[in-house]
């Protein structure tokens, strides 16, 4: 039988995301309540500021692209506080966004540009190389890439995003009609479990979904816990907002509960800290290598950081280790939760409140799931043995971008999404993830699509086979990519061809890709009878060469 959640369900209203955030009776905060704050400049958006200028935005698309429902937006910044602007103004529009890593190299924002469909594209100064570059291969023209931030361009006069309003005074520009169960929200890129990144389709109703199922299970709805509240709290958000993590647990989750975030363009531990101290912070959402530093870092003892109440922690594996470092450390409890692109993304948390019961575990199925394990022969595993987790649930994304096979592969034809973990659950409803089925690797958080690194090796001359694994690195509290190498013939497979090959691969790919696990060389790649390359033999490989040293 699958496991419900021991949730009551919530109602969901069938919104799209303007209607839910902008247009609700119950706001239990002000017009004036600031909302995106500036980390370096102190700027700021209070809610009625964001409304009314993701109008402004929304009506330039109208007026000034003829922006048509389903058209696509790429954005390509790090954290900025004109984001949430930039977001809902396309939504206002009836537009679609889709967020890229702005650490990609011009090849792989253009190939999300294209398999997107992305029709403008809106970035910073500091980022408009890569972009123009990638813009011209993806086919979008530069009248049509906008800046935000608080850098303008003189040389070139790419627009800042707040000259896109209406042209005219007279015409009058209505929001766009939508339909929150079938019009997209997001394009977010994800390899799911195998393969290349893929445009995972998220609806207005998965995101509506999620925020209320997440606030339900947080505790903070029902009754208030010990989760952020609204009223004094503030969440410091270092997170990209280009991952599903910080998109919504931050941007979205902030403007419907009214707390203030403190937006950060880039993690560095020192600046985190001084941050948190001088301006009082009291949550923040984190990944494992930060709760590392938390724990072991000397730099944190310089700062005080009392006002923190509390960490979420997700995107990756936190042990229970790290927990505990950092509340002997810092007394900031963590709680964790799971989620994936293709779930909107939280399917389990802890409760703020029960963060210590169950060290470890990811939490508790959210409500209006439903969850099952299944054999490697997809076959339902009983209740509290190890298996894939399947999940039903209306935070489930639409399918893949173009992609039918791939949809057809990671959703079941009654609504199961495969998840590609391998997880338990406990007899009181915890959930713990232990493994995974799929190729993915995650770096920090992010995600290294090993397919993606193996067809770009491949073509390097001194490489015949090639496999990329992830392997663990406790030191840093995260996966890193190691390549197996069959070397060409002729070619020695020495610690200079390694070196040379990694360097070539660095030019190629976004920062968190890189091979820091190494190469190593090998005689053959193990795979199955129909070619299927056997990580499962190789990461035991890694594994051994780990712990040999
Ligand atoms: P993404 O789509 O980039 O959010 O990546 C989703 C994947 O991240 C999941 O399928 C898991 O493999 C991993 N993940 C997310 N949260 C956790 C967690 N708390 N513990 C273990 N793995 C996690």
């Amino acid at each position: 039988m699958p496991t419900e959640s021991l949730y009551p369900k919530v109602d969901i209203p069938n919104v799209d995301l303007w209607t839910f955030l902008f247009e609700r009776n119950d706001r239990p905060f002000p017009d004036d309540k600031i909302i995106y704050k500036d980390a370096d400049t102190s700027r700021c958006y209070t809610y009625a500021q964001v409304k009314s200028t993701a109008i402004d935005f929304g009506k330039g698309l109208k007026s000034q692209w003829e922006w048509k429902k389903g058209d696509v937006l790429g954005l390509f910044t790090p954290n900025c506080i004109d984001t949430p602007a930039i977001i809902w103004g396309t939504h206002w529009a009836g537009g679609i966004v889709s967020p890229a890593n702005p650490g990609y190299t011009a090849d792989e924002l253009a190939f999300q540009l294209k398999d997107s469909g992305a029709v403008a594209l809106a970035t910073q100064k500091t980022f408009l190389k890569v972009a123009v570059e990638a813009a011209k291969k993806a086919g979008i023209s530069e009248d049509r890439i906008i800046l935000i931030g608080d850098e303008r361009d003189e040389s070139f006069n790419f627009k800042h995003f707040t000259s896109i309003r209406p042209l005219s005074g007279t015409q009058r520009y209505r929001r766009t009609k939508l339909n929150p169960e079938e019009d997209l929200a997001f394009l977010v890129y994800s390899s799911g479990t195998t393969g290349h990144p893929k445009g995972v389709m998220l609806c207005h109703r998965n995101i509506v979904s999620n925020i209320l199922m997440l606030k339900a299970g947080e505790g903070g709805n029902v009754t208030w816990n010990g989760g952020p509240d609204g009223k004094g709290d503030s969440i410091l958000a270092f997170l990209p907002f280009y991952h599903i993590y910080g998109l919504t647990c931050l941007i979205h989750q902030s403007l419907y509960s009214g707390l203030t975030l403190v937006v950060m363009p880039k993690f560095e531990i020192e600046r985190f800290c001084s941050i948190i101290q001088n301006q009082k912070i009291t949550f923040a959402y984190v990944v494992p290598p930060v709760v590392l530093l938390l724990g072991k870092h000397p730099i944190v003892d310089k700062y005080d950081l009392s006002s923190l109440r509390m960490l979420n922690s997700g995107a990756a594996p936190l042990t229970q280790e790290l927990v505990e470092a950092v509340y002997k450390r810092l007394k900031v409890p963590i709680k964790q939760g799971y989620g994936l692109s293709e779930t909107s993304p939280t399917t389990h948390t802890q409760p703020w409140d029960q963060w210590n019961k169950t060290i470890g575990s990811v939490g508790t199925l959210l409500p209006n799931q439903t969850a099952k394990y299944m054999s490697p022969e997809e076959k339902e595993l009983p209740i509290g043995e190890t298996g894939e987790l399947w999940i039903k649930g209306p935070n489930i994304f639409k399918g893949y971008h173009n992609n039918p096979e791939g949809t057809k592969n990671a959703l079941t034809p009654d609504g199961y999404f495969k998840t590609g973990d391998v997880g338990h659950q406990d007899k009181d409803g915890n959930f713990y993830i232990t493994d995974r089925v799929k190729e993915l690797i995650k770096y920090k958080g992010f995600q290294v699509p090993p397919a993606e690194l193996e067809g770009l090796l491949i073509s390097h001359p001194m490489v015949n086979d090639i496999a990329v694994v992830g392997i663990y690195n406790k030191d840093q509290a995260t996966e890193v990519p190691r390549a197996y190498i069959v070397p060409a013939p002729g070619v020695e497979g020495s610690p200079k061809s390694a070196q040379e090959i990694m360097q070539w691969l660095q030019a190629k790919v976004a920062n968190h890709k890189r091979l820091r696990g190494g190469v190593r060389f090998v005689d053959e790649i193990p795979k199955s009878a129909s070619g299927k390359i056997l990580r499962r033999l190789l990461k035991v490989r890694a594994q051994e060469e780990e712990e040999k040293g």
